[in-house]
Formats: structure tokens, sequence, C-alpha cells
């Protein structure tokens, strides 16, 4: 166990909040474990079914190591599960959508519940970016129930394209420009965005980059977390160079863009293989102090520890390679702690 995760619990113990300083004593980074404490990207809602019970996932998560986490609902729920689980038939794929009841069951669970183990950040996982209209008047009502609890939004969809058989379409420029007014508030409020964005696939790496190009240069001053640094099931084959080469600049281009390097895509075709990480580890240690990583697990009644500890794993498995620096930054949270201003500090490493 960390000396200073150690600390922690005699500062827990002794009554006084979780957001108390680590002690002085640094971070071995050879005798301690190479799995991030926050886990950025954590859905407590499923997609579709029954949700995992909330105090066995803070339970997983405070077992893990985990310290700090973020509680999303889910992008996109079938939106008739209550009808039919309720009568025990199956239920109709045809339809999913944003919804608000994911965010009033989290919220309704971290208002009720007593927890000392993890801290956790609350998001508004109801928007629907193809929609925006009405998204000005659901973060107040949620804000009028919950005063202060939301802190985040986000995992929201810009274009998905597994959702597409789901009847998800992207975001038009148009969609886009109407975002306006639900900004303007997230940078009064210093809300984070996080929006899954595919970047491309196979066939077309490059298709949907100029929806957030037209995000970035539409929004210079929102801090915005592109998730999956753009990856997914459809995107397996992304040349590495090429990838690190756009990020950069994209990074460099708009210094209120953030990285998430969570989801086990990323594991599985760019981490996991020497040459392709080389890439990354590279880029990573080059902007580590405003990089997120997570497991992003999508939690649902059937989830058990093992489950979380596989994806703990997997979405910590690059971080042995980072430097000392920029492990510091992705898998100790400074970056983390930094963006939400939170009275934490990560352990230097040990020389
Ligand atoms: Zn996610």
């Amino acid at each position: 166990m960390r000396h200073w995760r150690r600390s922690l619990m005699a500062v827990l113990i002794s009554g006084s909040a979780l957001l108390a300083h680590a002690d002085s004593a640094c971070f071995d980074r050879s005798k301690e474990p190479y799995t991030f404490i926050v886990d950025s990207h954590l859905h407590f809602q499923p997609f579709s079914g029954r949700s995992v019970d909330f105090q066995t996932m803070v339970g997983f998560l405070a077992e893990a190591g985990i310290r700090y986490a973020n509680v999303y609902g889910i992008g996109q729920t079938r939106i008739d599960d209550w009808e039919c689980l309720k009568y025990g038939r199956g239920c109709a794929n045809s339809t999913i959508r944003p919804t608000m009841k994911n965010d009033f069951i989290n919220a309704n669970h971290i208002s009720q519940t007593p927890n000392t183990q993890v801290g956790l950040t609350l998001s508004m996982t109801f928007i629907d970016l193809q929609n925006p209209e009405t998204i000005v008047d659901r973060m107040a009502l949620l804000d009028g129930e919950f005063p202060g609890l939301f802190r985040w939004m986000g995992e929201a969809n810009v274009v998905k394209q597994s959702l597409f058989g789901w009847g998800h379409r992207p975001a038009s420029l148009e969609n886009i420009d109407n975002w306006s007014p639900f900004m303007a508030l997230l940078r009064e409020r210093n809300m984070p965005l996080a929006l899954h964005s595919d970047l491309g696939n196979d066939d077309e790496p490059l298709k949907y980059l100029n929806l957030m190009e037209y995000i970035l240069e539409s929004y210079p001053d929102n801090v915005i977390v592109w998730m999956h640094l753009g990856m997914s099931r459809e995107q397996t084959d992304m040349d590495p160079v090429e990838h690190q080469q756009l990020l950069r600049q994209l990074m460099d281009a708009h210094p209120n863009l953030w990285l998430d390097i969570s989801w086990n895509v990323l594991y599985d075709y760019y981490f996991r293989d020497e040459q392709r990480r080389s890439q990354y580890v590279a880029l990573l240690n080059d902007y580590a102090s405003r990089t997120l990583t997570g497991t992003d697990l999508v939690a649902n009644e059937r989830t058990r520890y093992e489950h979380y500890e596989r994806a703990l794993y997997q979405n910590s498995y690059i971080n042995q390679y980072l430097s000392d620096e920029a492990f510091r930054y992705i898998a100790l949270g400074q970056s983390y702690f930094e963006l939400l201003g939170l009275n934490e500090v990560a352990p230097e490493i040990c020389e």
C-alpha cells in the first residue's frame, strides 16, 4: 500500500475531510503500483438495465486505491427500460437518447449517502448536443434540486459511430453554433465539458476531425476534454505518428483542450504494442499536465470488483512507461487536482 495513502487514511480517521494534503513522503515507483488514483471517467449508470449499487461501487473504488472519481451517468440510455423491465419482457432496441434520469439518480445517491472513502465529482450527462435548445433550462433544474453538486459536464456525444444503428447522428455545425448559451454557463461556472467525438474510422481516418476543430475554434475559452484521444472500435488502425502529430497541433493551438486516455480500446489497439506505444508515451510526456485518465467502465448490476480491477490495470498499463513528471500528473492525479482546483497535491516522485 502506498505510504501517502496510508497517511491520508489516518487523516480521514481523525475526522478531517478528503481534501487533506498528502504528507511529504515521496512516491517510489519501483515499490508502489502503477495504477492511477483518480478515475475521471466512470459510468455509474448503464446503457440499459439496472445499475450497480452505489455504495458497492464506491467500495470497489476504495478497494482499488482510487481516491477521486467522476460520477457519470451515461450519454445515451435505452429509454423504454423502465417499462419493459417492469413487465419482464424484452426491451425494444429502437430508441436511445440522452436523459436526465441518470443525473437525478446519481445526485440522489451522492447527496444521501455518507461517503468519506472517495472524493466524487458529479457530472451532468443529460445533454443532447444535437438538440441543445433545452440544455440551459435543464441545468437550472438540476442546480435547483442539487445546489452546487454538479461540477462537470459529459461524457456527451458529438459523434459516436457505434450508436448510428440506434438513431444517433453527428452534431451539425449549426447544432454546435447553438451550444453558445450553455457553453457560456460552463465558462462562468468553470465546468469542464467532456466530449466523445470519434476522429474517424479505419476507412476514413479523419472523417469527423472538422467537428472537433469547429468546436475548439468556436469555444476557445471552454475547457474541453477529448475522450479516448478520438479513438473507437471503429478506428483501430490509426497511424500513431500521424495521430500524435495531429493531437500536438491541436493541443498547441487550443490551450483549453485536454486529453482523456481512458477506455480499453486504447490499450487493445494503441498502448499495448511497443512500437505504437512509444508515440503516445512521447505525446503524454509532453502534455501530461492537460491529460486525464480513467477506466471508462460502464457499471451495471452485474459489475464485480474483478471487472473494475481489470479495467483499472488495462487503463493504467501505459503509466509504467511515462516519465516521472508525467506519471505524477496523470497517474497520481495532479492534472485533475489542478483542473478542478482541489486542495490536494500529488506527491513528488522519489529520486
Ligand atoms: Zn465513457
